[in-house]
């Protein structure tokens, strides 16, 4: 059953139409359980009734005709019970109803399983017997395997639009018109940007090639020729180097992959694809996914694993093609960077000003890229995960970074409205900026510390415009990334340094290298199966000495004269780690003062406190450092077990969670109880409700991105400390996090902060 199973799923992952993958289902599930037949329905979600979409057994006519609801015939109850309903005579059960039109009079023994994707019945899975039998185990377990493999592709194809029979309540889905489609991902950074799609994608990978057309058809086929020859000669080399290694048949191989890149085979497909338009790269990559298609679907075991062989081939000459790339990516006005997974590198290359919004494939709210999106104002909605991205090149879209929606093809009517609520937006932030002398204060007179997060050099620009008391977390890898290899240390210095000069004699604190997780550096890869659970920050750098020598000398020789630097170690989990990295800054500042005579004051050195086992020892962490640091971020992320990238989880990643709130209360309690300074630089900070819990709840310092600066000062000047204190109290008696999030926002609604806690929403034009 097992191989069955796989056949089928190879198949229907292979199929291209979903009317194909129905097929296959029915037909396949069909023989392999030698039955009379199989069914399935699909939830309509108009008619709310379970519609006959293919079947192998009953009369092709009745499909799309015969439609039950949840209280209709035997496929409504499996629907309602959303479990399995196996019987050995269907007619006499009391739900069973009759359809004449299908001609299943004849069948006797019914088993129906429910097909469910994230707790809605999608669909029903049926096989009939003409004889009356009950299905065994074997059997029921093997319809509910299939079931549940259909369930993800029903509802990739309900999202991408291409199963019009639409679910009621699936978040993620293309709506709209016939000319407009609406994909669903996570709302990331707010803002409306209009623009036009450029794909950035990352380089040897087939399925990620952009779909682009070229002007210069010779161009491209000189490219391809190119790319072809190079191929052969690397093939003609492995060849020969490996001759005395591989057996003849294995040589021979080789001849053959040659062969397919001759204008008769491959090649010749690309060439024709190529004269139609198409640049080489799009043109290759479309052939060798075909082909790769068509091996995979072989019955012959032999011919089916043909496919990586193509595939491989294909990776070389797509590598030839992107390294040959003469046409450097052109970056409209009004891009709106699109990837699979967008990571800060890929801004790298992109005039900032030009970005209108980025859209991520993968991730979500906290992945850094969306971060970054929040920190510099750009509208950035990630886990798009239906978003056909590679088709989108040079499309007009409108991104909708409140609702996470990307419109592809906007009606100028829906286009009206999005202006409209962008200039709304606009017009509220320019309100906001008359904050920017006002001190940083609460209605009864208490200061807050509202200081920013930075990395890119254009939102350091932007956050000392906006009057911060400072840096809260420089986030050093950012630069990090923007080389192609580790940046020397007299490099490291020139950054650190017009970090410090221009918020100079305010603080910056510096984090020593945070990598891993999902910040790899592209010339230091890190491959790890769990990687948020792997090597990651201080764990990096303890064990890189030279690493982390070197920036902390550039940060320590880059303060010279300012002393305003404060160095903070990420993702410290034991007092030892702290110790050694201690042990090391001192060396370096020892070093730095003792042996090469600089004038240096001896920075103040912080621990951040992001992972669970940090909360249960900030004491012992406050002996050792000068100041401790909450990384929300990451905090809520280990402590709900909740990876902050994956777009499944994504609504389990809440950030007003009670444990979160307790841990909140516990690290601010007992760092008081030692005198250790304490403040948040994770995103709840710059969350209007999260700064106001965190006010509430006795922290002084607050760290965020500088877009939500005046959002947050707006929040402190209007409340009192008193109240605040009140409000945190009451929320940490609540057990559950949306009940914690509504209650901070109705105890905070007041005419003065309408705007800011209620945005108006572009679907409809009103406040939310
Ligand atoms: C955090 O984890 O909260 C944090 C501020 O660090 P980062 O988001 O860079 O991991
Ligand atoms: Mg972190």
């Amino acid at each position: 059953m097992l191989t069955s199973l796989r056949r089928i799923v190879q198949e229907v992952t292979a199929a291209e139409q979903f009317d194909t993958v129905l097929n296959i289902i029915v037909s396949q599930v069909k023989t392999v359980m030698n039955t009379g037949m199989c069914s399935v329905y699909l939830y309509d979600a108009a008619s709310q009734s379970y519609v006959l979409a293919a079947t192998e057994g009953l009369h092709p006519e009745s499909v799309g005709k015969v439609a039950m609801n949840t209280d209709q015939g035997l496929v409504g109850l499996v629907a309602r019970k959303a479990e399995p309903v196996n019987l050995e005579d269907a007619e006499s059960h009391p739900s069973f109803a009759y359809f004449p039109e299908t001609g299943e009079e004849k069948f006797k023994s019914f088993l129906g399983a429910p097909i469910i994707h994230h707790r809605d019945v999608l669909g029903v899975l049926v096989v009939q017997q003409q004889q009356r039998r009950k299905f065994d185990e074997s059997e029921e377990a093997f319809l509910i395997t299939i079931s549940a493999q259909l369930a993800g592709v029903i509802a990739h194809a309900q999202a991408t639009g291409e199963l019009a029979l639409a679910t009621s309540g699936d978040p993620r889905g293309a709506t709209g018109t016939d000319s407009e489609k609406i994909y669903n991902g996570l709302a990331s950074a707010q803002g409306i940007g209009i623009g036009h799609a450029v794909i950035v994608s990352s380089p040897a990978d087939l399925y990620a090639v952009p779909r682009r057309t070229t002007e210069d058809s010779a161009a491209e086929l000189e490219q391809l020729r190119q790319a072809l020859e190079n191929t052969k000669q690397d093939l003609s080399k492995i060849r020969h180097d490996l001759s005395d290694k591989l057996n003849t048949e294995e040589i021979a191989l080789f001849d053959v992959y040659t062969a397919m890149l001759d204008d008769t085979s491959l090649a010749g497909e690309v060439i024709e694809l190529i004269k139609e338009g198409l640049s080489a790269q799009s043109a290759w990559s479309q052939v060798i996914i075909a082909h790769i298609r068509t091996f995979r679907q072989m019955d012959n075991a032999y011919m089916s694993e043909r496919a990586a062989d193509v595939r491989d081939l294909g990776v070389r000459v797509l590598t030839h093609l992107q390294q040959s790339q003469t046409d450097r990516v052109v970056y409209p006005e009004d891009t709106i960077l699109i990837g699979e997974e967008l990571a800060a590198p890929h801004l790298a290359d992109v005039p900032f000003e030009n970005i209108r919004a980025m859209v991520s494939v993968r991730g979500t709210h906290n992945s850094h890229v969306a971060i970054l999106g929040r920190a510099m104002g750009i509208p950035t909605v990630m886990g798009a995960v239906d978003l056909p991205w590679t088709e989108l090149e040079g499309e007009h879209l409108i991104v909708d970074g409140y609702q996470g929606q990307i419109i592809c093809q906007p009606s100028a009517q829906l286009l009206d409205v999005y202006q409209r609520v962008s200039e709304e937006q606009q017009s509220l932030a320019k309100d906001l900026e008359a904050l920017r002398d006002e001190p940083n204060e609460t209605l009864d007179g208490y200061h807050v510390s509202l200081r920013v997060n930075t990395g890119l050099r254009a939102d350091t620009l932007l956050s000392r415009d906006r009057g911060a008391e400072g840096v809260g977390l420089f986030r050093t890898e950012i630069p990090f990334f923007l080389h192609d290899r580790f940046p020397s240390e007299e490099e490291q210095r020139k950054i650190y340094r017009e970090q410090l000069e221009m918020f100079a004699p305010l603080p910056v604190t510096m984090r020593t290298l945070d990598i891993g997780g999902d910040k790899a550096l592209p010339y230091f890869p890190i491959n790890e199966e769990n990687p948020f659970l792997g090597w990651r920050g201080i764990r990096i750098t303890l064990d890189h000495p030279e690493i982390f020598i070197a920036q902390l000398r550039a940060m320590m020789r880059a303060s010279i004269d300012l002393n305003n630097l404060h160095i903070l170690l990420p993702m410290i989990t034991n007092t030892s780690e702290l110790d050694s990295a201690m042990a090391l800054i001192h060396r370096v500042y020892d070093e730095l003062t003792q042996e090469e005579g600089y004038k240096l004051h001896m920075p103040q050195v912080g621990a951040m406190i992001e992972v669970p086992a940090a909360v249960y020892q900030v004491k012992d962490f406050a002996k050792r450092a000068d100041f401790l640091s909450v990384g929300t971020n990451d905090l809520t992320q280990y402590l709900l077990a909740v990876d902050r990238n994956n777009p499944q989880v994504a609504e389990l990643y809440h950030s007003f969670h009670p444990s979160l709130l307790h841990a909140l209360r516990k690290i601010i309690a007992d760092a008081r109880d030692v005198n250790c300074p304490v403040t948040v630089c994770g995103e709840l900070a710059g969350d209007p409700l999260g700064a106001a819990l965190l006010i509430g709840m006795g922290y002084e310092g607050l760290s965020m991105s500088s877009a939500n600066l005046f959002k947050v000062k707006a929040l402190l000047r209007n409340v009192s400390r008193t109240e605040l204190g009140e409000i945190a109290e009451q929320v940490c008696l609540l057990d559950d996090g949306v009940d914690i999030r509504n209650y901070l926002q109705q105890a905070l609604d007041r005419p003065a902060l309408t705007r800011l806690l209620h945005p108006v929403t572009t679907q409809t034009g009103d406040r939310a």
